[in-house]
């Protein structure tokens, strides 16, 4: 450990990285939306190369670039022509479409081919620009894994990137396909993941850990429920009947014991929020399998029926014993010198029951 510190300790090997962020694969730009919320760092941080011994983020993003029309596409150009100067992260938000599923036009796509007039597809910007990337990165869950358009029957055929390009894939670097997935993805797992890059890129940190759904290892490797303000009250087998209660939601559609993220305990932004924290049943947006097999949404999870079940014992006589305790810890102990006796302690407030 000490030792790979040391190594990646000292100036960056590179200044600054070039970032070109294609959000025309389908998707509703949401995750460009959420990381102007980041705060761990900020976007801000990265683009103004405010970070000591962090290369500075070069953003090209078609929502927030002062430049506009061909001024804008000129770095995605060079960049499909493989003359970028410097190392190059490309980054896509929504997912992509099956170009070849039809007899003419094109699903997605930005920007005009000078030659034939025609958009280019989305598509094709990926296949020219993905070769000479340092990394590629898939930001949600659209470009993730195909997200809400890739639900089965859509004429889209959309998928995520790892379908597209392959999830043996390999950039520049030799990572695969970097996800970040969630619907949008969490504003700070996007600027720690574009961080990390960073740091990877200029030889400041060892290759970035990923999982087997090409997730960063660190930002995924924990449920909803391992994090969940709740998780209190499904130990006792406290459950909400209907909205509105601050109690386990699980028995409303929850299924935070069995999805990978880290939004109840990072909050949806700054902190704050973080869908069952706040009353939200989580529909696993993070994961490979959604939407399809987290349907249909606001219903008990079939396996939480007896999960639920067998922590309803056990809770129910938990709690009944944790009562009992708790309502003699709410009394003082007897001192001889009080004024009053214990015993004339007021009882405590009644437990506030369900809404
Ligand atoms: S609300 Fe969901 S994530 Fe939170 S404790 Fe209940 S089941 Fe777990
Ligand atoms: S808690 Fe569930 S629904 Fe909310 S962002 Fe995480 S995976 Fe998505």
């Amino acid at each position: 450990m000490t030792e790979s510190i040391a190594t990646f300790r000292g100036e960056p090997d590179v200044a600054e990285v070039d970032v070109l962020w294609i959000t025309a694969g389908l998707g509703c730009d949401g995750d460009s939306v959420a990381i102007t919320g980041a705060t761990q760092p900020s976007l801000e941080e990265l683009v103004l190369g405010a970070l000591p011994g962090v290369p500075k983020l070069n953003l090209h993003h078609p929502l927030l670039a002062y430049a506009t029309g061909e001024e804008f596409l000129e770095p995605f150009r060079r960049a499909a022509e493989g003359k970028s100067e410097r190392p190059l992260l490309l980054v896509v938000e929504g997912s992509i479409p099956d170009e070849n599923n039809k007899a003419e036009g094109c699903w997605a796509g930005f920007g005009t081919d000078p030659d034939t007039k025609q958009p280019i597809p989305t598509c094709d910007w990926i296949d020219r620009i993905a070769p000479h990337a340092w990394a590629v990165v898939a930001v949600g869950t659209c470009a993730t894994y195909g997200g809400i358009h890739a639900i089965e029957g859509n004429p889209t055929g959309a998928m995520g990137l790892p379908d597209y390009l392959g999830w043996n894939w390999r950039a520049k670097s030799g990572l695969p396909v970097v996800c970040v997935p969630g619907c949008p993805a969490q504003p700070d797992n996007m600027t720690e993941t574009l961080l990390y890059l960073l740091r990877q890129a200029a030889g400041q940190a060892p290759s970035i850990p990923l999982d087997h759904a090409l997730r960063p290892r660190w930002l995924f490797d924990q449920t909803v429920h391992e994090g969940c303000d709740r998780g209190g009250y499904y130990e006792q087998g406290d459950f909400a009947a209907q909205t509105g209660s601050r109690k386990c939601i699980v028995k409303l559609g929850c299924w935070g014991p069995v999805v990978m993220c880290n939004v109840a305990k990072r909050g949806w932004m700054n902190g704050i929020g973080g869908c069952p924290n706040v009353g939200g049943v989580c529909i696993g947006c993070t994961m490979p399998g959604f939407p399809d097999k987290f349907m249909p949404f606001l219903q008990e999870p079939p396996g939480a029926k007896m999960s639920s079940a067998a922590v309803l014992m056990y809770g129910r006589t938990v709690r009944a014993l944790r009562q009992f305790t708790r309502s003699s810890l709410e009394k003082e102990p007897l001192r001889p010198g009080a004024r009053a006796a214990a015993s004339n302690q007021p009882e405590r407030d009644e437990d506030r029951g369900d809404a």
